[in-house]
Order: C-alpha cells, then structure tokens, then sequence
C-alpha cells in the first residue's frame, strides 16, 4: 500500500484496500464484459445479479430474518429522519425520542412535523457525553415507536444496552452498522447511511419488518413511501448502483476475515488501545463516560484548544488525517471503523505518548 495514509475520517471513511482496487478495476470493465461497472443497465441481469449477492451478503452477515425487507435507498440518512415518521407517526400519535446527539436532534425536528415527539431522555446538558441506560427513561404510553441513535459519531457514545420498552424500535445504525453482533428481530426499523461502515457515500440501508410496511398513510407520496422500495427490490427507480455494488464488496471482505464476530472482537481490541492511551495520561481526557464510549468514535481533548492544534497539526504531519473533532464538541476524534488497520491505532497511540512527552 505504497500511497495509503492513516484515515481516521468520521464519514465517509476508510475502506479496505482491496475493496478499492477491485472497485477502481470494475468501474472501467466489469468482469471483463468490456462495459463499466457505473455505466450499467440497473435492470440488466450483471447488476441484478451484484444487488441480490449484496443483500443476501447482509442478510447472512447480520443474521436478519425472512419477516424483514432490506432497502437500498438514497438521499442519506438524513431522509431517513423524514421517511421513519413519515411512514409510522400521524397527527394525533405519539412517537419517543432519545436526545443524544446531533443526529438524534435532527431526527427530532423532523418528527414534530408528523405527530407528538416525546423525548424521554436527553444528555445535551453533559455536551451528549454519554447516553442513558435502560432504567433512565421509558417510552409514552401508545408510542408508535421509540426511536435511538446507536453511535453518537460527532460525541463518541455508544449504547451498549438496547432500550427494553415493549414498542417498536427505529434505531439510526450508521455509524455501528457491522460493528458488533445485533438481534435484529429486536429492532422494528434499522438504517444506515453507508458511508461509515459499509461504502461509499450515496445509498442508505434500511431493514425493516414487514408488518411496518402497511402503517403508511395513504397521502404520503410514492418515493416515500416504504412499501414502495420493498414491493420492487429498490427498484422503483434508480438505485444507487456504484454504492451497492461496493457495499457488496465490502461485505465479502468481512465474510473473509470471519464475519461480524471476528471484527466485533478487533474493534473492541483497537478501542481499547486507544482507551487505554488516554487512561493512561493526565494530558489527555476523554469525552464519553467510561459506561457510553463508543468503539467507533473515540473523543477526547488535550490541556488546551491549542495544544490540540498542535496536535492536529503535527499528527498530520505524519500521516493522521482527520483527526479533528467535530465543530459542536472540538478536541479531537479518532474514528476507527471495521476496515480502519489496527496498526494505524497502535501508531497513533504511540504518537500521542511523544506528543505527551514533548509537551506537558
Ligand atoms: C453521518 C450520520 C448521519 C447523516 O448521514 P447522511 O447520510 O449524511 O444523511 C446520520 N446519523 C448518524 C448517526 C451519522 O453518523
């Protein structure tokens, strides 16, 4: 990997080298068929056949059983936001929300548009440095669903105990999506933006049980609609074939090296170096309670904002890029993904250990 640098970018992120050569020759020739992969037919039977791999991939990956649908959609996860209450909230009804973070923020702005958002909990008062265990909060009386984001990507929380309400749960995934080991029959609704953890920016994942597809009202337009996307394959329209194809890719990478089990217990192993490094200072301090870190997101800040400048500055130097915290928290943030090496969180460890040195 002679040009690669340490990508510690929050999204979109690193993917795995091979992943990207593979891609970079299919664009140009796929299967040496002489036509490239993006320029394709959607309907032909070469890309029908790349999109039904790709789901059966996630499906055998994550376990998802036969009552819940997966969709290829576009517009982000951030539609998602909309399409969620949209489809399942209705003047009148009632939905809960978990406030713990900015995505989830966004979720909830959205929300107030359809029906009654109830926000059971927030942690904006901490700046969203951890997220609430299960005893903490509980969901309206006739929720529709209780809704949650997973991985707080910008403050790196993490929930480690699913909410355990007896309603529906919609849970934003797109940052923790192939992380860890999930039951998805506990979810009603999960999506995930690809671009943290699966591929390239450009399509939304959303598994979705079934029941939930006929809740939507009448007057919500086609392409909003859920049932669209699920009666067709995704193929009510263009699909974002690119984005696909290269999640398929990144699905065969993780099946290779053992599935989610094997990269659950490396992710947790590169987490730990890094929570460890900052353990182990008085120079650096994290920013998510020790019971909400994430595995994912790692936060913290140094002594002062220009020692963490510096920091970024001289980290960059070397080959660490994007390891600058998000605007709404600064300090610095170290995103380290399923294709993110482990060598690359060892280096950056060892960074911050002469950096501390040269400078506290
Ligand atoms: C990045 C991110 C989003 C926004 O995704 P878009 O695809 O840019 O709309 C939403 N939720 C979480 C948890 C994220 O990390």
């Amino acid at each position: 990997m002679p040009d690669r640098i340490y990508n510690f970018s929050a999204g979109p992120a690193t993917l795995p080298y091979e992943v990207l050569l593979q891609a970079a020759k299919d664009i140009v020739n796929f299967n040496d068929k002489g036509i490239g992969l993006i320029e394709m037919s959607h309907r032909s039977k070469d890309f029908i056949g790349v999109a039904d791999a790709c789901e059966s991939l996630l499906r055998e990956l994550m376990g998802i059983p036969d009552n819940y649908k997966v969709l290829f959609l576009q517009g982000g996860a951030s539609t998602q936001f909309v399409m969620v209450p949209m489809n399942l909230l209705q003047p009148g009804k009632s939905a809960t929300y978990l406030n713990t973070g900015t995505w989830s923020k966004k979720a909830i702005k959205e929300a107030k548009l359809f029906g009654n958002v109830d926000v059971a909990y927030s942690s904006e008062d901490t700046v969203f440095n951890h997220v609430p265990l299960p005893d903490e909060y509980e969901a309206a009386a006739n929720a529709e669903y209780l809704y949650f984001v997973s991985n707080n990507t910008i403050y790196g929380t993490q929930f480690h105990q699913f909410p355990e309400t007896g309603t529906d749960l919609v849970c934003d995934m797109s940052s923790d999506i192939l992380s860890r080991e999930i039951d998805v029959s506990s979810f009603g609704i999960i999506f995930a933006g690809a671009q943290k953890n699966m591929g390239p920016a450009g399509c939304t994942v959303v598994i979705i049980r079934d029941d939930l597809l006929n809740k939507t009202p009448d007057n919500v337009p086609t392409m909003f609609r859920y049932k669209t996307h699920a009666d067709t394959g995704s193929m009510f329209n263009t699909p974002p074939c690119f984005s696909i194809y290269t999640i398929g890719l990144v699905l065969k990478w993780l099946k290779k090296l053992g599935g989610i089990p094997t990269i659950e217990k490396m992710n947790r192993e590169k987490a730990e170096l890094l929570y460890q490094a900052i353990e182990n200072s008085d120079f650096y301090k994290g920013h998510a309670r020790f019971d909400s870190r994430s595995i994912m997101n790692i936060t913290f800040n140094l002594p002062t904002p220009e020692l963490e400048a510096q920091f970024i500055r001289e980290a960059t130097a070397v080959s660490f890029d994007g390891l600058k915290g998000h605007r709404s928290v600064g300090g610095c943030r170290a995103s380290i993904y399923n294709a993110f090496p482990r060598e690359g969180v060892e280096k950056l460890v060892d960074f911050m250990v002469a950096f501390e040195k040269a400078n506290s």
